[in-house]
């Protein structure tokens, strides 16, 4: 039996996009190399913690955003950041936690939470991915919404994650999905799409299908569209096993 490794998000959704590239990644550790998008993934990503980082400080949205210096190809991102933060404010939420590294020892799961805001009338949190790709169903990320509630309650168990979403800065787009509850404000009453117990099923299922797959070693090909994109694409069709 090989120690048992500590998922992740990225973790998950790669055994599910070909457990080969799974292997070549976090088994093999063959680090892929950054392309245009990563890039510009980190770039906005580093940019909003900065800037969740000034609101927390005190400073005035307004200053914040007109202080901000970036290049212009971010233009758009930093436009749909601005909307999101004044969304929280205007609407009754805070700034709970930024870039939050948890992790989650009984269920094996570790991660990065992009952000977290607390409605600053009760003990409800909703937790935000960043994605600067364009808008995609929600139903696409509900295996990683799942895994942040798991490790945000893991550690504020008084604390209730009531839904998650996605924010596409370049689009300013929300997709946000509820833990069951529908409420009346801002963020809650945008969701189109409920999380029940059945989609934490199937996070299960993945999951022990991954443990399964390490155990026996065997990281079957996942041949389709994407592998003409795929990092690992050279080395997999020369790889016969
Ligand atoms: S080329 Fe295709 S089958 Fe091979 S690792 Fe990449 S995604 Fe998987």
């Amino acid at each position: 039996m090989t120690d048992k490794m500590t998922l992740s998000k990225s973790k998950i959704n790669t055994f599910i996009e070909c457990p080969r590239k799974f292997k070549y990644r976090y088994i093999d550790e063959i680090t892929e190399e950054a392309n245009e998008y990563m890039l510009l993934g980190t770039e906005v990503h580093e940019i909003a913690e900065e800037i969740a980082g000034e609101l927390m400080d005190g400073n005035e949205i307004d200053d914040v955003f007109l202080n901000l210096e970036y290049d212009e190809k971010l233009e758009d991102h930093i436009r749909g950041l601005e909307r999101f933060f004044k969304d929280i404010y205007s609407n009754g939420y805070e700034i709970f936690s930024v870039e939050e590294y948890i992790v989650d020892e009984d269920n094996d799961l570790n991660g990065i939470v992009d952000i977290v805001i607390k409605n600053k009338e009760s003990d409800e949190l909703i937790i935000f991915d960043y994605k600067t790709g364009k808008p995609r169903n929600i139903s696409k990320y509900k295996l990683e919404l799942c895994v942040y509630k798991i490790l945000l309650e893991s550690k504020y168990p008084d604390l209730t994650v009531a839904s998650a979403g996605i924010y596409f800065t370049g689009a300013g787009a929300y997709r946000i999905a509820n833990f069951g509850s529908v409420g009346a404000d801002y963020f809650k009453s945008q969701s189109k799409e409920d999380i029940s117990s059945g989609d934490f099923d199937y996070v299960d299922g993945v999951v022990d299908n991954l443990y399964g797959t390490i155990d026996r070693n065997y990281f079957k090909k996942e041949k389709g569209f994407l592998c003409k994109y795929c990092f690992y694409k050279e080395m997999c069709d020369e790889d016969f096993g």
